[in-house]
């Protein structure tokens, strides 16, 4: 091929990612933009008129990678209307899908081989950093350190460098993540030799590289000067230090919001999960949370608000056992909480397991939590009406605008589209169990 051919080729070629999963999917679903960008292709804005499709998946629960699946006759539909249309398949794969996928796919390539470069972010408010990568805790049911490997930290400086690009730029949100951002040491990989390039070691000059743990990262980033929001996602509870509590607490910038996923709320069922820590533990751990925004915050931010990550029905999940996940849900009352279904997962433990709780028993855990969240998060929400809050504007859906609070409530109001991207003050003027609705002043 002579030089410059495969530019011309793609001049006027379009592409489009469809993203599955979690907020690291996003992440890098941004970084893919870039990559494509890099070599010309331009975003498509419907499916139908892009030259190059890549599918950026989840494996977490089978019913995202069903819907992949799902996906496959359109593709080849698509690709009698476009001859030229290619597809790529990344993300989170397990081995067995793969073996599929590649009949299904133009290609499927590792995520990565695809990550070299900055991201191409798809607002410019809110931003996702990604500080580390993959999982090493194997918790029975999880599927993800065998499709993202061990964990692999990025430098802190790294980490820094853009994070305070973000912030130049006008970004008023940044979320740090991980799968244990908890367990963030810079630098810290398993595979010095062969690191993936989006998450080098540094130079040997930054000596007190390893040194750098989540709370002082928290701290760094909290110094960086700007008007922004700093969020998190996921800490794990047996990594929550006292140092990460009280630092979470000082650092203004922190949301007084926290993503803490307990998975159950029965001794017997997390050790089977292999999540190393008690309901007792994870109890002391809310309150001493709860008790150091009281302390260090002032006014609203005094009280932070808790979201938490369940899966009912985990094999041999009995009804005593599933009603201690309630008795917790009844004590903690948390401001909102994902709940998933158990699904086997292939390579995973559990998967060795009978998956015994039937798909409507399953159903029915999942409605029980679902009315206990709705009750104490309207109680909550209650508390809100009357007062006025500080609201980063997201988006327009019918009619109105959507916002998150520093608690990340979710708040719809009236008023221009150009405050999209935007703080703005609100009145909250009515509470409803999974939002707020405002006024602006
Ligand atoms: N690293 C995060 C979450 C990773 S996966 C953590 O440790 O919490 C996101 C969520 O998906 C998990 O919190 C869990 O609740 C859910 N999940 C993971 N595997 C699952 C499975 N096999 N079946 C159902 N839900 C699952
Ligand atoms: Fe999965 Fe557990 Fe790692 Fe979270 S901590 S990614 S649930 S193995």
């Amino acid at each position: 091929m002579k030089k410059g051919e495969a530019l011309i080729k793609i001049e006027g070629m379009k592409y489009y990612i469809i993203t599955f999963g979690c907020q690291m999917n996003k992440s890098d679903s941004e970084r893919i933009a870039t990559v494509f960008e890099k070599i010309g292709y331009k975003p498509a804005s419907k499916i139908d008129e892009a030259d190059l499709i890549v599918v950026n998946m989840c494996s977490v629960r089978q019913s995202a990678v069903d819907r992949v699946y799902g996906l496959m006759p359109k593709f080849e539909k698509l690709k009698i209307k476009n001859p030229k249309l290619k597809t790529i398949l990344t993300g989170c794969v397990l081995k067995k899908d793969r073996r599929i996928f590649v009949k299904g796919f133009d290609q499927v390539l590792k995520i990565k081989d695809l990550l070299r470069y900055q991201p191409k972010y798809s607002n410019n408010f809110s931003v996702f950093v990604p500080i580390s990568n993959g999982c090493d805790n194997f918790c029975a049911y999880c599927v993800v350190p065998f499709v993202r490997g061990p964990l692999v930290c990025r430098s802190y400086l790294e980490v820094l460098k853009e994070v305070k690009n973000a912030v130049k730029k006008g970004f008023k949100e940044i979320w740090l993540l991980g799968q244990n951002v908890n367990k963030y040491r810079s630098g810290l990989t398993r595979t010095p030799t062969h690191p993936p390039p989006s998450c080098r070691r540094q130079a040997p000059s930054t000596r007190n590289n390893a040194e750098v743990n989540f709370a002082k990262l928290l701290r760094m980033v909290n110094d960086i000067p700007g008007d922004f929001w700093i969020r998190f996602t996921s800490p794990h509870p047996k990594d929550f230090s006292d140092e990460l509590i009280e630092t979470m607490a000082k650092c203004q910038k922190v949301a007084p919001y926290l993503n803490l996923p307990v998975q159950s709320g029965d001794d017997e069922i997390l050790r089977r999960m292999n999540r190393p820590y008690k309901i007792s533990q994870y109890k002391n751990l809310v309150k001493k949370i709860r008790a150091a925004f009281k302390k260090y915050r002032k006014g609203l931010e005094r009280e932070i608000a808790i979201s938490t990550d369940i899966i009912v029905g985990f094999p041999g999940e009995t009804k005593k056992q599933f009603e201690n996940t309630v008795k917790l849900f009844k004590e903690i009352k948390f401001d909102m909480a994902y709940i998933a279904k158990y699904s086997p997962r292939p390579q995973t433990a559990a998967y060795k397991l009978k998956d015994d709780i039937p798909r409507k028993e399953k159903e029915r855990r999942y409605k029980i939590l679902t009315e206990i969240l709705k009750n104490a998060a309207l109680e909550k929400n209650k508390k809100f009406v009357g007062e006025t809050l500080k609201v980063l504007v997201e988006a327009e859906q019918r009619e109105y605008l959507h916002g998150k609070t520093q608690n990340y409530k979710t708040v719809k109001f009236e008023g221009p589209k150009n405050l999209i991207g935007q703080f703005v003050k609100l009145k909250i003027i009515d509470a409803l169990p999974w939002g707020l609705k405002g006024i602006l002043i």
